[in-house]
């Protein structure tokens, strides 16, 4: 499962042949489920208390993070643009809710670069919220449908997923949005919490349909879902941290079972968007078009000869197979830390064909350093034991670094 070829430039899209030819490429496909306005610790508490099972159920079985941290304007309108092109607001133009300065004819939605390479993927967007329909363009969309509610969206995407040529489905669903509005956005407002949980059975209706199309065991789906910002008190848009807070999670074809944490890189301004480098350990919000085109793109060349005219700030998190492929999330997905939570004594793994000493340094969650160490890795495989029992119980974090790359992941000690 972890074998994977050398890998290039730290932050930069490396490719790599892997021979799908047997494959056909419209087996590939890619439902996306975006819910507006969910904090991280609110879908946590309601996920902890029962409250959200379908969203659980995919935390517990994919890739997820609680720790993407927004960069931009923490609006609908940005933030949909920074995921659904892959591309930070100083290129997709788009900084508010009204779209005035969007440049989507250079930087457009990722089904229109699916198309590129799969001209016949059918896609469809399905969305209550009227802006995101009628301001954008060049999003390749073959259908843009914008029911009247939530509970119209989940009908709407359910009959869409009857389509067999149906490849790649965005709904969107905004109601959680709404309640933070009029109540706050907070996991002490019950209506908040009401609303991810209804938004919750709406994501189960839309995945039993999906799971229930007749060709379904034949067929290559990821499902990708996440937010878009969070809030505090009853707004949004600026950058405090309960509006930056944000997760997504992953599950299905070829999706690795691990969780990302991410230190904050802070917020950018306009114009001065983040460098590869600082997010290259970061799940943010850019990563979402880069991994579903990574999926919904099994053949590598139209990728390799759109790689600069693309011009792409996103990263994949897809493992294996994938034809987008940052190098450090080779570590990301090869380094393992069992059990965790634990007691204060684990086991560390690398699982990554090297021939290197990493250092081993594990911070509290203030940054203080409270162990160091090194592992030797010769070879394909290497595990370590590490004992902070001494320490109190809490979050730590533990930064493995190597020759090229270096990965941060968060230890809760019991
Ligand atoms: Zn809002």
């Amino acid at each position: 499962m972890f074998k994977k070829s050398l890998i290039l430039g730290f932050g930069a899209m490396v490719l790599g042949f892997t021979g799908f030819a047997q494959d056909a490429d419209d087996e590939y496909k890619l439902l996306f489920i975006g819910i507006d306005g969910v904090r991280s610790d609110a879908l946590q508490q309601q996920m902890n208390n029962g409250n959200a099972p379908n969203l659980k159920e995919m935390f517990d079985t994919g890739l997820f993070t609680f720790d993407s941290w927004h960069l931009g304007v923490t609006s609908s309108g940005p933030s949909w643009s920074d995921m659904l092109t892959g591309v930070w607001e100083n290129k997709h133009g788009v900084t508010s809710n009204n779209y005035t300065g969007s440049d989507y004819g250079t930087y457009p939605y990722f089904p229109t670069r699916v198309k590129e390479c799969r001209p016949n993927a059918k896609a469809v967007q399905v969305t209550s919220w009227q802006p995101m329909s009628t301001n954008v363009y060049n999003d390749g969309w073959d259908n843009k449908i914008v029911p009247p509610t939530d509970d119209a969206c989940a009908q709407v995407a359910v009959a869409q997923l009857q389509d067999v040529e149906l490849d790649i489905l965005f709904v969107h669903i905004d109601d959680v949005d709404a309640a933070g509005h009029g109540n706050g956005f907070n996991p002490s407002v019950p209506a908040y919490m009401n609303a991810i949980s209804y938004a919750d059975g709406l994501v189960g209706q839309i995945i039993n349909a999906l799971e229930s199309r007749p060709n379904y065991a034949n067929e290559k789906w990821v499902i990708l879902a996440t937010t878009d910002h969070g809030g505090t008190g009853t707004g949004h848009g600026g950058n405090s941290d309960d509006e930056r807070h944000i997760w997504w999670v992953a599950t299905g074809y070829n999706v690795p079972q691990t969780e990302i944490t991410g230190v904050d890189p802070g917020s950018y301004q306009f114009g001065t968007p983040p460098t590869d480098a600082v997010v290259a350990q970061v799940p943010v919000l850019t990563d979402i078009a880069v991994t579903a085109l990574d999926h919904c793109l099994p053949d590598n060349t139209c990728i390799e000869n759109n790689q600069a005219a693309w011009d792409l700030d996103g990263k994949s998190w897809l493992e294996e197979d994938n034809n987008v492929y940052v190098e450090s999330y080779t570590l990301q997905n090869e380094f393992g830390i069992y059990p965790n939570p634990n007691g204060g004594v684990f086991d560390i793994v690398v699982d990554i064909e090297t021939d290197e000493t990493f250092t081993v340094v594990i911070t509290d969650i203030t940054g203080t350093v409270v162990f160091q160490s090194t592992l030797d890795n010769h070879g394909t495989y290497s595990k370590k034991k590490m004992d902070i029992s001494q320490y109190a119980s809490g979050a730590y974090m533990l930064t493995l670094t190597g020759q090229n790359s270096a990965v941060t992941k968060k230890i809760v000690k019991n």
